[in-house]
């Protein structure tokens, strides 16, 4: 049994250890310098939410077969990394919504590869998949890939994409997510570019839900710059203690749809300009996520060289925006809406969860964020087996399988865990692939 696997990041290291473990010859490709995608730069959380009603509650768009999936398997995946030499960091997630647990990447990564290898697996670094091979009755037979000494035929009985979606491809994100020409900013590795969700809906896979939507972060707007290792850092999560307002000096979204702060994200990537600023007061600095204030993050925004203004009034603050093209007079109108409304406890357009404090303790700070993607939420289609389907007949297309990113659908509407998508579809598939296609 021969088992091929397109892209080197939690899900296709996953994959490739777990159809080695089972007894398949496995060639893992990989189109950077080293395995590892977006896990490095992660915090490495692994989690669930903590059963299905409030899977369904936080993600209700999701698929719920997938979803179900997920949390069924992962903690027996868990166990299997930790198994696999992954390094353990904590048994809890620090979130009474989910449970999980954390891995250090780097440790973790360079195990899984090291497994692998030992255990006969064939790891290509700088080898790109690009498409598909199939016989004439239509089945995967392998992919063609490309290295730096030209492209190679693979051949396979299985082959698992697990190529991290289309974050890093400006026409797919333009054409789906945007609906634009601008250029989202990419808050992961750049090298997940659609290669395995082209090649398999050319070969007649059917796409999932959710094609429109990412999961990402506000992060510190241009003139900031930063490191790809500082991804984490420099993410403007306190929303929810500010106000959003969009280049026309509005209120744009309900600052506090959810606590991953994903809604926000999403709704700023529709603005004009694709950028917004966060206004916040002196008691709004002080709010706290998790173990930062808003005050650190707002810190962190400024030593990047991001726009950071602060002003003792807020017509201060308002000619301050004037200067940099958001209209005085709708910004101030909008605040003064704002708050008579939370002082009235009257409700807001749009909406605004939560308890929330009108703005007024000086000093006021208005924040310039930038959405950025971090991974896809829609992808391809598969079965509860990872097996991924044809849009002809719904019905799988032998010999192929999805993990990670890859597999859309799961997050539609909310916010699940992309290291537990990885690392439980990355098992699944490996597993069905090797057991053979249902008949
Ligand atoms: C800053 C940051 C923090 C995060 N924190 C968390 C967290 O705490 N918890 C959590 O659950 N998630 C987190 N995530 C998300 C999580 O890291 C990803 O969802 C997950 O790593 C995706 O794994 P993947 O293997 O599906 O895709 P990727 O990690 O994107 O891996 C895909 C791999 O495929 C390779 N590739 C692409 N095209 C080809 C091709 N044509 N041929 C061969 N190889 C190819 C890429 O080079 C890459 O190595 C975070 C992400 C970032 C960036």
């Amino acid at each position: 049994m021969r088992v091929v696997i397109a892209g080197g990041g939690l899900a296709g290291l996953t994959a490739a250890l777990r159809a080695e473990e089972l007894g398949a010859q496995v060639t893992l490709l990989e189109k950077g310098d080293s395995p590892g995608g977006s896990f490095i730069y992660s915090s490495g959380y692994v989690w669930s939410y903590v059963d299905l009603p409030t899977f369904r509650r936080e993600v209700p768009g999701g698929d719920a077969s997938l979803q179900g999936l997920v949390l069924g398997r992962l903690g027996s995946c868990l166990t299997w990394l930790e198994d696999a030499g992954g390094e353990l960091l904590a048994r809890e997630t620090g979130n009474p919504l989910t449970f999980g647990a954390r891995f250090d990447p780097e440790p973790t990564i360079s195990a899984l590869v090291e497994r692998l290898e030992a255990s006969g697996g064939e790891v290509l670094t700088e080898t790109a998949f690009e498409t598909l091979l199939e016989d004439n009755a239509g089945r995967v037979t392998g992919v063609l890939a490309r290295s730096s000494g030209g492209a190679r035929e693979y051949d396979a009985d299985a082959v698992i994409l697990a190529s991290g979606g289309f974050a890093g491809d400006p026409e797919l994100v333009g054409r789906h997510i945007i609906r634009g020409p601008r250029r989202m900013l990419v808050r992961a590795h750049p090298r997940s570019t659609g290669d395995g969700f082209r090649a398999a809906l050319q070969r007649g896979a059917l796409a999932s839900a959710g094609l429109d939507e990412f999961y990402g972060r506000n992060l510190p707007a241009s003139p900031a710059e930063f490191p790809p290792e500082q991804f984490v850092e420099v993410s403007q999560l306190y929303g929810r203690y500010a106000v959003a307002i969009n280049a026309r000096g509005e209120r744009y979204a309900d600052e506090n749809a959810d606590w991953s702060e994903t809604a926000l994200t999403r709704a700023t990537a529709h603005q004009p300009g694709l950028y917004a600023y966060y206004i916040l007061d002196a008691a709004g600095l002080e709010g706290r996520v998790r173990e930062q204030t808003a005050k650190v993050m707002v810190e962190t925004a400024r030593r990047t060289g991001g726009t950071v203004i602060e002003a003792t009034s807020l017509t201060e603050l308002a000619d301050r925006l004037a200067e940099r093209g958001v209209p005085r007079d709708a910004f101030l109108r909008t605040l003064k809406e704002y708050n008579a409304a939370i002082a009235a406890g009257e409700s807001l357009a749009p909406p605004r969860s939560g308890q929330a404090r009108p703005l007024r303790v000086p000093p006021f700070m208005a924040v310039k964020v930038a959405p950025s993607i971090t991974h896809t939420v829609g992808g391809l289609a598969v079965d509860a087996g990872c097996r991924v389907l044809c849009k002809k007949d719904k019905r799988p297309i032998p010999g192929l399988y999805a993990a990670g990113v890859e597999v859309g659908g799961v997050s539609v509407g909310g916010y699940t865990s992309g290291l537990a998508s990885a690392l439980v579809f990355g098992n699944t598939a490996a597993e069905s692939s090797v057991s053979g296609d249902p008949s």
